[in-house]
């Protein structure tokens, strides 16, 4: 019965649907913080290194809530972690000797929670020349659970992002493991996509799955994630968090002092649809 429709018919009932909806205006500011590079000519390009500042506010009060029941989300990993570590870097990179080549952007976002509001913003209207910021890594949640001994990051298989984290976490002892959560589809779900969809090469750089993290992720996603239970109660690895630090360091001043920009590669989804023009890097 190809090319068949079927048939219609009278309802025995009608309903009618109303939706009211309250529209109210509201701002919330990125913040954002530039360190000019050191390189006279490679200055005038920026990497930028970003985590969301906001969060998911109070949970409303439900209907069988036990009093004194805790509400408040304080998103200590989701993603105060992000925040700090980002801090982090930025006070070792300013306050080292050696500048790095390209300038550094590092923007704390806004509304992350509520569609990446803060960072599509930021993406269309940087305080830069767009075409001028070449690559992004963005941090969002890192779990400091556990004695991390590998990473991820999430979209290195469409730039030669992959390789340069690979290379840069390498003197540390870490390695570089494939996506372990691709039914997450995490490359499209954080403040790094909305660069993506400008046409920059990003990755969302996190803690792996090895030592623990095999657990520590799952329980995490399933449990406190998006929960009061997302604060300073849980077992944070303060050691883990300086290696994460360390790592996003490493990979942000060899964004920094590469001597070419990332590029997509070569035949890639994201690279070709969003930046077509851009020269791609041969595999
Ligand atoms: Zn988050």
């Amino acid at each position: 019965m190809d090319g068949a429709k079927p048939k219609g018919f009278a309802l025995r009932t009608s309903a009618k649907l109303t939706q009211d909806a309250v529209v109210t205006r509201i701002t919330s500011p990125n913040v954002v913080a530039i360190l000019p590079g050191s390189d006279p000519k490679l200055k005038a390009d920026y990497v930028v290194l970003s985590a969301h500042l906001d969060h998911i506010g109070i949970t409303p009060e439900k209907p069988g809530d036990k009093p004194g029941t805790d509400r408040i989300n304080n998103g200590a990993l989701d993603n105060a972690a992000g925040i700090a570590t980002m801090l982090e870097v930025a006070r070792a990179m300013a306050e080292a000797p050696e500048k790095p080549r390209r300038s550094v952007i590092f923007l704390a976002s806004t509304g992350e929670e509520k569609g990446l509001l803060g960072a599509d913003y930021y993406a269309r209207h940087p305080t830069v020349p767009a075409a001028h910021i070449v690559g992004n890594v963005d941090l969002d949640m890192p779990l400091l659970l556990y004695k991390f001994t590998d990473v991820m990051a999430f979209g290195a298989d469409h730039s030669t992002l992959g390789p340069l984290v690979a290379k840069a976490v390498a003197p540390m002892g870490l390695t570089l493991s494939p996506d372990m959560m691709p039914e997450e589809t995490i490359f499209v779900r954080s403040d790094h996509y909305m660069f993506v969809r400008q046409g920059v090469p990003a990755v969302f750089f996190a803690t792996g799955f090895a030592n623990g993290g095999d657990k520590a992720w799952p329980k995490f996603l399933g449990g406190n994630y998006h929960h009061p239970g997302d604060d300073m109660s849980q077992p944070i690895d303060w050691a883990s968090g300086a290696r994460f630090a360390e790592a996003n360091w490493r990979i942000t001043e060899a964004m920094a002092d590469g001597d070419a920009a990332p590029m997509w590669n070569k035949g890639d989804f994201f690279g070709d649809l969003f930046a077509p023009k851009a020269v791609k890097a041969g595999r």
